[in-house]
């Protein structure tokens, strides 16, 4: 009874399966979609901006200038921000 049940689940999911490759086959042969071109360095998907604290652009991490104090990590859009911070750090 079980195995019979499976069996139909496997099968159903599978028709399905191919149904569906098949409509898909069939609106990208009519219009294939150009490969979006990454730029060279693409930023982390779902990678949190963080706002510096002296000029308040958002920053990605990975691309910012960063520094560490007792409060933390702080990220800074140019290298000019996080000189200004190192000289005021009350501004933040
Ligand atoms: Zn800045």
């Amino acid at each position: 009874m079980l195995t019979r049940f499976l069996l139909w689940a496997v099968f159903l999911l599978l028709v399905g399966r191919a149904i569906r490759r098949f409509f898909a086959g069939l609106t990208e042969g009519a219009s294939p979609r150009p490969r979006p071109q990454r730029p060279s360095g693409p930023p982390e998907k779902g990678e949190l901006m963080i706002r510096d604290p002296v000029c308040g652009t958002f920053v990605l991490p990975s691309r910012a200038a960063s520094m560490r104090d007792r409060s933390g990590t702080h990220y800074f859009c140019s290298d000019t921000c996080r000189q200004a911070y190192i000289k005021a750090p009350r501004t933040a």
